[in-house]
């Protein structure tokens, strides 16, 4: 099945609204079994984001993290429970048809490794845009008008190792916005980085969000990091809720 794309990509806020949730994630349980050993890494865990919402996960290590973010991606299976993306559900789906789902409808940005070092930052950025079968001057455009986006129209020729910490996570979030997806992931993407330009790279988060009405799901265990989203959840022993705001 193919996804219809302006249902993923739209970023108009009122048109937005109308839209099937960017993520939702209904019960979902992943019991993990090694001989007769069963670890529960998640149980019922439910949320929702809606489009342009940005949204902080705080959780400590061993609570479910990864664990749920590679079935969010698609790249495990889960043991019970559903979860979709942009309206489209990823858990009835395997194979390529997975794999479609996530390159129409999901951007993902790691802590570190998410660039090929061989390319320069357009190319990294023209990767997935060429891969999803756009054509070659589309895919030029587009990724120089996404890293002017992320602050860094000067270093398009730069290989990732030519670049700081800062600018490499920057490259990997063009990249994750280079198919318009309708949330993106961001997994522990400031822990490497000192605490001017981890909250450099938070506002330019921010940023898009507001711009672009593209939905975050930003997953840290840093609770400075969690204070500037204006929605945070925890995750806990595999279960899901929302934190009460503080401010
Ligand atoms: P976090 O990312 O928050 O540190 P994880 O999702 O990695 O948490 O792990 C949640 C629980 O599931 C932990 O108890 C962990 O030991 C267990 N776990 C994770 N991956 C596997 C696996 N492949 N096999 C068995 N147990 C696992």
């Amino acid at each position: 099945m193919s996804v219809n794309r302006r249902s993923v990509s739209q970023s108009d806020p009122i048109e937005a609204a109308a839209l099937p949730a960017a993520l939702r994630i209904e019960d979902v349980f992943k019991i993990y079994k090694e001989g007769s050993v069963e670890t529960v890494a998640l149980r019922g865990a439910s949320m929702e984001i809606g489009r342009g919402e940005l949204v902080a996960m705080l959780g400590r290590s061993g609570s479910g993290k990864s664990t749920l973010l590679n079935l969010i991606a698609g790249l495990d299976s889960a043991s019970a429970g559903r979860i979709w993306l942009a309206g489209q559900e990823m858990t009835n789906r395997d194979g390529e048809a997975r794999s479609e789902l996530r390159r129409r409808a999901l951007g993902l940005v790691l802590q570190s490794g998410n660039l090929i070092p061989f390319l320069s930052a357009q190319e990294n950025v023209e990767l997935p845009l060429l891969l999803d079968g756009t054509d070659a001057g589309s895919a030029r455009r587009r990724a120089t008008e996404l890293l002017e986006l992320v602050g860094l129209g000067a270093r398009t020729n730069h290989r990732p190792g030519e670049l700081s910490g800062g600018e490499e996570q920057r490259v990997a979030i063009a990249c994750a916005l280079a198919n318009h997806p309708a949330l993106v992931l961001a997994d522990e993407l400031t822990g490497e980085l000192d605490s001017t330009t981890a909250l450099a790279i938070l506002d330019l988060l921010e940023t898009i969000n507001r711009k672009q009405h593209t939905a975050f799901l930003i997953v840290t265990h840093d609770r400075d990091v969690a204070a500037r989203a204006r929605r945070v959840v925890r995750i806990e022993d595999g279960e899901i809720q929302d934190v009460p705001h503080e401010r």
